[in-house]
């Protein structure tokens, strides 16, 4: 605006200067600056006012959906036009209908009328197609389509109503238009025409009720489907529950197992008269101490233990007190051990200890307390103290041997010379 004004200003001062500048170089000026001035306005006032689409039309994108719909719908439900408001308007004869009727047409996206807009004016389509639309150009619902031969516009018309859907050109459309004075003065002269517009009523009311009863079908659909899901929810839940609870039974049947087997695992290492390793755990065990002190290259003590004149002793007690005098030295044997020993029962009253980490020295060390402690003890049966001896043989990894067999073997024979040599000692291999 402050360029047109300045050419304004300029174009003035150039009028004011014409007896100096001259006749004809101030008209070639001013003509310059009178159109550029033109042109300015033109281009301001141009710009301001240009919408997107013209008032009357719909947007580009609006007109693509309505023609696929169209489509789809026609794919669907193929139209069919048996008698049309064309003929019935054109039947009467002797009667110039033509003469109550205007033409119009429209191009493709024009919007031939408005929702809600007053009208008294309707429309028979003599060539092309339309689309009824409603709830505004912007969400529309695409209520139908109208071709050649049908009618629009007469809702209003007929009902003194605003219009109550936008019909769109879907086509070139041709229409043929008629206002409600006129049509009313046509109903008079033509029945034909009044029994054509009550068929066509009628029709329409059949379409919007079985409209109603399709969308009442699939709200009952949805309600099934609703149901449909909160049964399957009820279900999920209830299912839910039984899993948990199953779940819960085999985590208790798990953990049972699981006992059990540990449990088993301990009887079947366990000797369940004291407590003590049994002999296949030792073997086990031995081999697997012996590959891993060979590895890592530490000393194994072994001592093999006797009970000295044992079957007199269950003689003259009886085999329960012999019992638990293999009780008591079980239970010796494990607080007179350390944390890496391994005691066990080796046979009937043959006693073994494994000692990762310790000498033949060590191992002879431990075997004499041994002996000590379990000569000292005093077991109460029936009234009577009984004790007890022990013979002892030692070996020593690697010093005896390598091998599992060695080694006891080696323990043994020491075992078997201190009951040669009187009983109740340690003799080391
Ligand atoms: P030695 O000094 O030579 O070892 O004589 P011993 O009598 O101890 O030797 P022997 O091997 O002749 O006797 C072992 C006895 O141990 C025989 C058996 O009845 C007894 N015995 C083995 N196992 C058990 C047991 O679990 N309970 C009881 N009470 N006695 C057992
Ligand atoms: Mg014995
Ligand atoms: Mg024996």
């Amino acid at each position: 605006m402050d360029t047109i004004e300045q050419l304004e200003r300029a174009i003035d001062s150039l009028d004011a200067q014409r007896a100096t500048l001259g006749e004809e170089v101030v008209e070639m000026a001013l003509a310059l600056l009178r159109e550029k001035s033109n042109q300015l306005r033109l281009g301001a006032t141009g710009a301001e006012s240009a919408p997107s689409s013209p008032p009357n039309m719909v947007s580009n994108d609006l007109l693509d959906r309505l023609l696929i719909a169209a489509r789809d719908q026609e794919n669907q439900t193929p139209q069919h036009h048996g008698s049309t408001f064309l003929e019935w308007f054109a039947s009467p004869a002797g009667t110039p209908l033509f003469d109550y009727f205007s033409e119009r047409e429209a191009s493709p996206g024009e919007i031939i009328f408005r929702e809600d807009e007053n009208g008294d004016t309707m429309y028979i389509i003599r060539s092309g197609q339309v689309a009824i639309i409603k709830g505004g150009l912007d969400t529309p619902i695409i209520i139908g389509f109208r071709r050649s031969g049908d009618m629009i516009g007469e809702m209003a018309v007929l009902e003194g109503q605003p219009r109550s859907a936008s019909v769109v050109a879907l086509t070139p459309v041709h229409l043929y238009s008629i206002t409600r004075d006129k049509f009313y003065s046509l109903l008079g002269e033509s029945p034909a025409i009044s029994q054509g517009i009550m068929e066509m009523l009628s029709s329409r009311l059949r379409e919007s009720d079985e409209a109603i009863r399709r969308e009442s079908i699939d709200n009952k659909r949805l309600i099934r489907q609703v149901y449909a899901l909160e049964v399957d929810n009820y279900d999920l839940t209830q299912l839910q529950d039984v899993l948990r609870q199953t779940n819960e039974r085999l985590q208790a049947e798990i953990a049972e197992k699981e006992a059990l087997q540990a449990t088993l695992r301990e009887q079947a290492i366990r000797d369940p008269l004291t407590g003590l390793f049994n002999r296949r755990y030792l073997q086990e065990t031995l081999e697997r101490e012996l590959l891993r002190a060979g590895r890592e290259g530490y000393t194994i003590g072994i001592i093999l233990m006797d009970i000295d004149h044992f079957k007199k002793l269950n003689d003259t007690y009886g085999h329960s007190a012999g019992d638990l005098v293999l009780e008591a030295l079980g239970q010796m044997l494990r607080s007179q051990t350390r944390g890496g020993d391994i005691p066990c029962r080796y046979g009937g009253e043959e006693f073994l200890v494994i000692m990762p980490g310790a000498t033949l020295e060590v191992a002879a060390r431990r075997a004499e307390a041994l002996r000590l402690v379990f000569q000292e003890l005093q077991v109460e049966y029936m009234n009577q103290s009984i004790s007890a001896t022990l013979s002892l043989g030692v070996s020593a990894f690697p010093t005896h041997g390598r091998s599992e067999a060695e080694l006891l073997s080696k323990a043994d024979k020491a075992l078997y010379a201190a009951k040669n040599s009187g009983r109740n000692q340690v003799v080391v291999s």
